[in-house]
């Protein structure tokens, strides 16, 4: 048996054959006849040129097929095929749904390793557009605000940072990511390795309709073994910007950690500082788009002190009826440490009636090191209302309905 490989597929029903992607490709994998456009699997090094030119998303499909589709068969369709799924086990090692570029693939693989399996968008989830600016042609945006969020004094320096894309489409969706392209390279002379971080900002900008985005960025600065400090590469890079700086950006990625825009659902969100940002976009989109909806939203989130929680003022201006937010800090002075799962324990009768509704969502997000406490509190809380933790976790994610993205 042959093993599988990537395709990447023009939909027919959507294009409307305006020869951009054939003009641009480099290599000649774009061809035409007179009923459609079609790639040529043989020669397409996924390149990703013709994407972002395509003014209908029709050219972004990639797929994992055992046996290619041939230029005939492309010619032939009037749309898409329905195409079995091949579990990522079976090669090629990238997660094609989430992201083409290798770099964003690996990194979102990884970071949604603690879903336990395969992750899926909720049903409801609007669709996304991925891979449209990679590292060979990014996307340049300018800075155009960086805010320091956390309080003078405070261990953690976590920045708001705002990119403008200009007249760049540059569409994403709450929960979804962006990579950095950093400028110079590493000892050896490599570019350096790209990073993600999750948009904090809802899919029309930071106000309605304007072309921009935000990320909620830590500095890392770590001390290495020998005492001397590592200062995060990107990390650094990002929160050092400068209003009118440029900056390069490959993107969006992610097609699974994605909000339901169904206003039944109720969603759970659990995160520790930067883990933040994905909440806020999905906050904020939940109250521009359906301020009144059925369903709500759940906030556990963790920080040291206020002065070290993102967003802490505007997050005391969000309605109740809108978001139940649970603040919990760890070091206050005269009070014992409390964590995120301590506090979800605490509302045990609340989260065991959420898990037992069939449109509760759980998102977890920011730090690896939080998994194993909420993991362990979410079944603490189902063991004393009599529910089965392990098997609620596995239909709730085969239904898109439970997420992990931590890094
Ligand atoms: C899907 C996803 C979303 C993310 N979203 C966000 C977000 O919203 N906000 C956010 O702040 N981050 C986010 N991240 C994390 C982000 O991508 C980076 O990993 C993070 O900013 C650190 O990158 P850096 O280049 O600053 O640090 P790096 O230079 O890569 O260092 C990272 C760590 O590696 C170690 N290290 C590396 N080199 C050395 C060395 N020479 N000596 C000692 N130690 C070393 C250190 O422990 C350091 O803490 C996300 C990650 C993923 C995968
Ligand atoms: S991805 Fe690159 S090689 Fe493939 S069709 Fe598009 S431009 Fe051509
Ligand atoms: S650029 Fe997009 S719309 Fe135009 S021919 Fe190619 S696939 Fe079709």
């Amino acid at each position: 048996m042959t093993a599988p490989i990537k395709q990447h597929l023009i939909d027919p029903a959507v294009c409307i054959r305006c020869n951009t992607c054939e003009a641009t490709c480099p290599i000649g994998a774009v061809t035409h006849d007179a009923n459609n456009y079609v790639v040529d699997v043989t020669k397409c090094n996924f390149c990703m040129d013709c994407v972002s030119p395509c003014p209908t998303g029709s050219i972004n499909h990639f797929v994992k097929v055992k046996t290619p589709f041939s230029l005939d068969e492309q010619f032939s369709w009037s749309d898409l095929p329905e195409i079995e799924e091949i579990p990522d086990a079976e090669g090629p090692a990238i997660s094609v749904a989430e992201a083409i570029d290798d770099e964003a693939a690996a990194l979102l693989d990884d970071a949604h390793k603690g879903a336990g399996g395969q992750m899926k968008a909720p049903l409801s989830a609007s669709k996304p557009r991925i891979n449209l600016f990679g590292r060979r042609a990014p996307a340049e945006a300018k800075v155009t605000g960086n805010l320091k969020l956390t309080g003078e004094g405070a261990s953690a320096d976590i920045h708001h940072i705002i990119l403008d894309f200009g007249t760049t489409s540059f569409p994403v969706l709450e929960g979804q990511s962006i990579g950095i392209v950093l400028p110079g390279a590493d000892e050896n002379g490599r570019p350096h390795k790209m990073r993600l971080y999750s948009v904090a900002s809802p899919r029309d900008g930071e106000r309605p309709n304007t072309n921009n985005l935000s990320l909620t960025v830590k500095r890392v600065i770590a001390k290495q073994p020998d005492g001397r400090e590592h200062r995060g590469i990107a990390s650094n890079y990002v929160c050092d910007l400068k209003r009118g700086d440029a900056v390069r950006i490959a993107g969006p990625f992610g097609s699974t950690f994605l909000m339901p825009d169904d206003p039944e659902s109720d969603v759970i969100m659990i995160c520790t500082g930067t883990g933040s940002a994905p909440f806020r976009a999905f906050t904020e989109r939940r109250r521009r788009s359906m301020p009144n909806a059925k369903g709500k939203l759940y906030l556990f989130f963790g920080a040291r002190t206020p002065e070290e929680l993102p967003y802490f003022g505007p997050l005391q201006k969000v309605p109740k009826t809108l978001l139940d937010q649970e603040l919990v800090f760890s070091r206050l002075a005269d009070q014992p440490k409390e964590y995120v799962q301590d506090r979800m324990k605490k509302r045990s009768a609340d989260l065991a009636a959420l898990l037992r509704k069939e449109t509760t969502h759980v998102y977890l997000c920011g730090l690896r090191g939080m998994e194993t406490g909420v993991e362990e509190s979410f079944a603490s809380i189902c063991r004393e209302h009599k529910l089965d933790w392990a098997s609620i976790r596995m239909k709730m994610r085969d239904e898109g309905r439970f997420h992990v993205e931590t890094y």
